[in-house]
């Protein structure tokens, strides 16, 4: 700890967790002039994802999921930086915003390690180079891109065969994420293709390739089961019981020996930790997420806190960690900004408990599955509840604003088919240079 009495809060990631987590000890501390409080993010926006499929599928101006994480704060100081190693022993963060930068090492009282996670591609040969994530704002504005181009190239093929093979998009997983994408991507791709006078609608397919025995395992199984059959209905392929043995450039292929000529694979097949966070000497479960105790703290290690994705939390009900939902995060991060303030004030610190309150996932056309509190919902009700809640809980009164006008245009006029040309950096390159500037 330093001499001085001011206490440093340092708080790693601006996503669900760590933005939450700042904005309740602003108002904890908004008193307290001891008391410093900053936020790192290696992007000066946060990012709400689960309105990503809609950025691909064009019904939502990809700048409007997004929020400037500056224009949260009073007390809060934000910095944008890349974390790039933390020392939990010397209590230091080393970060850096460019390769022209000097580095920069912040030292914490307390640290608040909330990184998310980044694309797992399990092994899988050729996925991580020739198949689309889908995590931020960025992918998603690649994605969409890459779909138009797609139908242009398409429109300007005189083989059938071939145009088949440039308009086939193909899903790697079929959790809620999985799903809503394929759907959305589905409804877009169909409303779209008139505008191509050469391509014919039969020639459009989107497939889900999932290894589990249904799709939605969030879900429970009625509501799963009907999501499958609309989509089904809606001309779409499930491939269920089947893994993804490798992804060329123009090819899948299946662990069932079926290949799937396509030049689009989304990968929707899972996560795993921030690298920063598996050079840390703290216990970490067979996933690689951080283990925490009751209170969010990482044992062993005084003053640091972890949540969200990057963390396993126990579900004290279950005994099974907490799901990777931004709606647990945005509750651990209450808990984590209560615990905080006991261990500064002094003051008992309270468990983390939190039982999920539902699950909403768009099937497009208007069409949704949702399970709350127990009560199922499915088709336009559950489209139109899942549209108030997530438009509700968008961070940010302009940001609604402007997600409703592109929602009410989506209405009555066709989806932009505008492509304007996205960079297609490679991933390690973005990684590398770490902030997403570069797109319109
Ligand atoms: C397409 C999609 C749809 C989803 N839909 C839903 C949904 O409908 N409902 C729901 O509850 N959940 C949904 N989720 C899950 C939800 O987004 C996550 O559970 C949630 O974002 C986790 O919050 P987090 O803060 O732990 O991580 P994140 O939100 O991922 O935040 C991590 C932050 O850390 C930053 N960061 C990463 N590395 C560094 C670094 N080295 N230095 C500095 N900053 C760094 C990132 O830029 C990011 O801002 C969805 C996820 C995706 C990808």
């Amino acid at each position: 700890m330093s001499q001085d009495p001011t206490k440093r809060i340092l708080i790693l990631g601006g996503g669900f967790a760590g933005l939450d987590t700042a904005l309740h000890l602003e108002k904890i501390f908004a008193k307290d002039k001891d008391v410093e409080i900053t936020l790192v993010n290696k992007n000066n926006y946060f990012v709400y994802t689960p309105m990503l499929a809609e950025v691909v599928a064009s019904s939502i101006d990809a700048k409007h999921t997004v929020s400037s994480l500056r224009e949260f704060f009073n007390k809060v100081t934000f910095k944008e930086l890349e974390v790039r190693s933390i020392d939990l022993t010397k209590r230091i963060v080393n970060c850096y915003h460019c390769n022209v930068c000097e580095i920069f090492n912040l030292e914490y009282d307390y640290l608040v390690i909330a990184l998310g996670t980044v694309t797992s591609f399990h092994n899988t040969a050729g996925a991580e180079d020739n198949s689309f994530p889908l995590k931020n704002v960025y992918d998603a504005k690649i994605l969409r891109s890459h779909v138009i181009d797609m139908f242009e190239h398409a429109d300007l093929e005189k083989d059938p065969n071939e145009r088949r093979h440039l308009l086939t998009f193909v899903v790697v997983g079929g959790g809620y994420t999985g799903v809503e994408v394929a759907a959305e991507l589905n409804d877009y791709i169909h409303t779209s293709s008139r505008f191509y006078r050469n391509v014919h609608p039969d020639e459009v397919k989107v497939i889900i390739a999932d290894h589990g025995p249904r799709i939605m395992r969030e879900m429970s199984e009625g509501l799963a089961d009907y999501a499958q059959n609309l989509l089904q209905a809606r001309g779409m392929e499930i491939h269920l019981k089947t893994g993804v043995s490798s992804v060329l450039p123009n090819k899948v292929e299946l662990d069932n020996g079926v290949t799937i000529l396509t030049n689009t694979v989304i990968w929707a097949a899972g996560t795993s930790p921030h690298p920063v966070i598996k050079s840390l000497p703290c216990e970490k479960d067979k996933g690689g997420g951080i283990i925490v105790n009751e209170y969010l703290e990482v044992p062993d290690f005084p003053g640091v806190w972890a949540l969200g994705d990057c963390a396993h939390i126990p579900d004290p009900k279950t005994g099974n960690p907490c799901p990777p939902t931004g709606q647990h995060a945005v509750r651990e991060a209450k808990r984590v900004a209560y615990n905080i303030e006991a261990t500064v004030k002094g003051g008992d610190k309270k468990p983390f408990q939190y039982t999920t309150q539902g699950m909403l996932a768009p099937l497009g056309h208007r069409s949704a599955v949702a399970e709350i509190k127990g009560f199922k919902f499915s088709g336009f009700f559950a489209w139109f509840l899942w549209r108030t809640i997530y438009l509700i809980k968008l961070p940010g009164w302009d940001r609604k604003i402007r997600v409703a006008i592109d929602w009410a245009l989506d209405l009555f006029f066709p989806r932009d088919i505008v492509q304007l040309r996205v960079p297609t950096r490679s991933r390690q390159q973005e990684e590398h240079i770490g902030t997403e500037e570069s797109y319109s």
